[in-house]
């Protein structure tokens, strides 16, 4: 049988309303407004991308990466997450050779970008990295006022009697006099589940992936250097210089899991059409 559908007249309309207004009001429907800027840190060239695949797949293949610092404004502070190659780079317009067959070169210092944004490096609240590599720490001394927000396994392993492939403790002095919130596992940076840090060790021990909650663009997952290019995901590539082969495949399993129930846009840093797809600095994703 079918219910005669209700009357909707203005007595039964205006509660209803009234109760949606209520809850806005209290921020029970509006998330935070939380902007992710996307910053350019500089750029690697490679002559042989075979350190990112033990299959031998990226054997003799050259490579060019992108570098980005991702900075989030939150209503609780600002997050700087990874700070590139650093900006002594910048002073070499032709780039450095970082290693044999490395070539970073970096075009606008990162400094230049914070001031754009009004920012000096003090008013940085919170730095955190993917992870201790130094195509990911290189501007780390600047931010000596901020919380560093440190995962205890990287912090460990950087600081040990044998320290990771392509760490070093001289970009990251600072950590031992800058104010510390050491984690062990997943972190949720504000408290409110909008920038989350999850644990996906394997690149290296304490790697780590960035999760957003944005009002408009959803959920968004920065994978660190979980992958180094779109088809490092699609094959699912273990990278020859990581820390541990089993270890990285469950990290993976784990952030494809997580990206396909939120829907995530995903972000792989160092694929430079992933960087040019996100709105270009000085405008954000929100
Ligand atoms: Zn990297």
């Amino acid at each position: 049988m079918k219910f005669p559908a209700p009357r909707r007249t203005a007595r039964t309309i205006l509660p209803l309303l009234l109760l949606a207004f209520a809850a806005f009001a209290h921020g029970a429907v509006a998330p935070p407004a939380i902007r992710l800027y996307v910053l350019d840190c500089g750029r690697l060239d490679l002559r042989d991308m075979r350190m990112f695949d033990d299959s031998g797949a990226l054997d003799g293949k050259p490579g060019t990466m992108s570098v980005p610092c991702f900075l989030i404004r939150h209503p609780k502070g600002t997050l700087l997450w990874d700070t590139g190659l650093g900006d002594a780079v910048a002073d070499h317009p032709g780039g450095i050779e970082l290693a044999p067959g490395i070539r970073g070169t970096v075009r606008v210092k990162l400094v230049d970008q914070l001031k754009a944004l009004g920012l000096k490096p003090a008013d940085i609240d919170y730095l955190a990295f993917s992870h201790w590599h130094e195509d990911h720490t290189g501007n780390a001394r600047l931010f000596g006022k901020a919380t560093w927000i440190l995962q205890r396994k990287e912090l460990d392993a950087a600081t040990g009697h044998a320290p990771p492939p392509f760490e070093s403790l001289a970009p990251v002095a600072a950590w031992r006099t800058a104010r510390k919130r050491i984690i062990d596992g997943d972190a949720d940076v504000f408290g409110d589940g909008s920038v989350r840090i999850l644990l996906m060790p394997g690149h290296t021990p304490g790697h780590q992936v960035l999760e957003l909650r944005l009002p408009h663009a959803g959920t968004v997952l920065l994978a660190g250097d979980l992958y180094h290019s779109r088809g490092n995901r699609e094959f699912r590539r273990v990278p020859r210089v990581n820390t541990d082969r089993a270890q990285t495949l469950a990290s993976m399993r784990r952030f494809e899991a997580i990206a396909a129930r939120e829907h995530a846009r995903v972000v792989i840093p160092h694929d430079p059409r992933d960087i040019a797809a996100l709105p270009r600095f000085p405008a954000w994703l929100d």
